[in-house]
């Protein structure tokens, strides 16, 4: 393998250079090509810090991820790391009626304008307005849907080509006090295809190529190490090894399993016409629960809920949130999963017609993805342990943070606004001149940690419980608590003694 040297980065086969080897080369450097990392990497430069360093281990960025909704508050936060980048974004993003086939033109807009949420009996128990407009007059800003890879994008065409390297897997992170820097080490892999997509990831899989005869190792210096590397953090392992914080190292199960089939046809038409007049009424998707979700314990069956969509006339696909054991699902096949959708549906009373759709799933169409989360604060341990942020010049932003599950669609939100906090706390460590007073950088991101920790908490609750959507009273206030707030006072907090 030939060996590459730069002033930035040094290439090596092996481990043993002395740190004298290498060149403090980056002020930050950011692991993580995600949202959240590039996103900080733009607000870092707009804010004049240019020996910056932006690391994915993806081998190259490829149509990978989801669909997510960008909220009021992960817009706003955008905007203010940088208005080229929230117009960059908007351009990129459709609304749900835009996306809509032409033959669906003629329905009332109400069908594709709203996401509505209905109980077993087919009523509307909460509506969701889809459009940037409704969401700008409540709350001052909008509402967009976005692929995850058209985000990281938009984002992405931001930044100088040469600041933003793929293929590069950090496997190791080394604080480095006596040179006033943290040293990074990533490994270049020429034939693995890894999935550039976290939180797909297998959090308890092997990251074997370190291993790879075909794998070269590099390492770097930064003066600040921005851990944007999603919910399998690595970075966040190697800090918390040995630490108080050793047991959040990695995600823990959430307590939900999803279970999706992409498309199902050839469906009896009564099943289909229930689907249509009881539950979708021309939109076309809907979500189906019980009228509460559970307040007490996660892990009741009332916590069930199917996503139920149609694109193509009688053709029906859903995504189920099952709360169940983590064992129930592991090593199972596609029909053990359906086994276990249906047999939820009964203890949860569902209707017939959706227990005939998920009994109609064809095997090759099924999927299933068991949500983690990187509790904010812990649950059962005993004082309750709230897992740290950062450690030195090393801070942890994103899923590789607070990482949960998507239902109240706020994990790249939060991770937007951790990286408008971050950006903007270390503009002011560049500001004051401050790269080698470890003392304010860590008084930096504990500011961080402690202004971020209270709505992260609130927000892992809500989202976990999934209180919001139960009562009108609880909507409007979550609503208020998330999407209305000031972000001028926000930042001005940060600077006050
Ligand atoms: C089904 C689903 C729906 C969702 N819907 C929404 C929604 O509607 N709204 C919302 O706000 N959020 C939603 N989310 C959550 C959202 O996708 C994540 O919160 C968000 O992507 C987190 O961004 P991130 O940049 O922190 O991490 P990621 O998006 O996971 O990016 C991490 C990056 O780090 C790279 N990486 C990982 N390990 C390493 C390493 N060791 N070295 C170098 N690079 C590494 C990865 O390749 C990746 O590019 C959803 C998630 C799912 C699964």
């Amino acid at each position: 393998m030939p060996e590459h040297k730069s002033t930035h980065d040094l290439t090596t086969n092996n481990s043993a250079l002395t740190p004298s080897d290498f060149l403090t080369s980056y002020d930050v450097l950011v692991v993580g090509a995600g949202p959240v990392g590039l996103a900080t990497a733009i607000g870092l430069r707009k804010r004049g810090i240019e020996k910056i360093l932006v690391l994915d281990q993806t081998r190259a960025f490829r149509q990978v991820g989801q669909g997510l909704d960008l909220l009021p508050n992960g817009l706003q936060s955008l905007r203010y790391l940088d208005y080229d980048a929230y117009e960059a974004v908007k351009k990129a993003s459709i609304t749900f009626s835009n996306s809509q086939p032409a033959n669906q033109a003629q329905k009332p807009p109400d069908t594709l304008q709203k996401w509505h949420y209905r109980n077993l009996q087919g009523e509307i128990i909460r509506s969701i307005s889809l459009s940037f407009d409704d969401w700008f007059q409540d709350y001052g800003e909008g509402r967009v849907s976005i692929s995850w890879y058209n985000l990281q994008t938009a984002l992405r065409n931001l930044l100088p080509q040469d600041q933003v390297k793929v293929n590069h897997r950090c496997i190791n992170i080394t604080d480095e006090p006596e040179n006033g820097c943290v040293r990074i080490d990533c490994v270049s892999d020429t034939t693995l295809e890894a999935n550039p997509y976290a939180y797909w990831n297998d959090p308890n899989s092997e990251k074997s190529e370190a291993d790879s005869p075909q794998s070269i190792s590099k390492s770097f210096r930064a003066k600040i190490i921005v851990a944007a590397d999603g919910i399998n953090s690595t970075i966040r392992q190697v800090l918390y090894k040995d630490s108080h914080n050793q047991n959040f190292a990695i995600p823990e199960y959430s307590g939900f399993v999803a279970i999706s089939c992409r498309a199902i046809v050839d469906i009896p038409k009564e099943v289909q016409t229930e689907l249509e007049e009881k539950f979708l009424h021309g939109s076309p998707i809907v979500t189906i629960c019980h009228n509460e979700m559970s307040r007490t314990a996660v892990g009741d069956t009332q916590d069930t809920r199917i996503l139920l969509f149609s694109r193509v006339s009688g053709q029906f696909g859903y995504v189920i949130h099952l709360p169940v054991a983590l064992e129930s699902i592991q090593n199972k096949s596609g029909s053990s999963w359906i086994e276990l959708a249906l047999q939820t549906f009964e203890q949860a009373e569902f209707p017939h017609a959706l227990k005939e759709l998920v009994r109609l799933s064809p095997l090759e169409n099924m999927e299933q993805r068991p949500y983690y989360v990187h509790r904010v604060t812990s649950t059962n341990e005993s004082p309750q342990i709230q897992p740290n942020w950062s450690a030195g010049r090393v801070v942890l932003v994103g899923d590789a943070a607070h990482g949960m599950p998507p239902f109240m669609a706020q994990g790249a939100n939060q991770g937007l606004e951790d990286a408008l906090i971050v950006a903007t706390l270390i503009a002011k460590i560049a500001k004051d001149n401050h790269w080698q007073d470890r003392q304010a950088i860590e008084t930096a991101f504990q500011k961080y940690e402690s202004l971020r920790r209270p709505l992260m908490a609130y927000v892992q609750q809500a989202t976990l419980r999934r209180l919001p959507y139960s009562s009108d009273k609880d909507w409007e206030e979550y609503g208020q608590q998330l999407y209305r707030r000031n972000f001028d006072q926000t930042l001005e907090s940060l600077f006050i003694k």
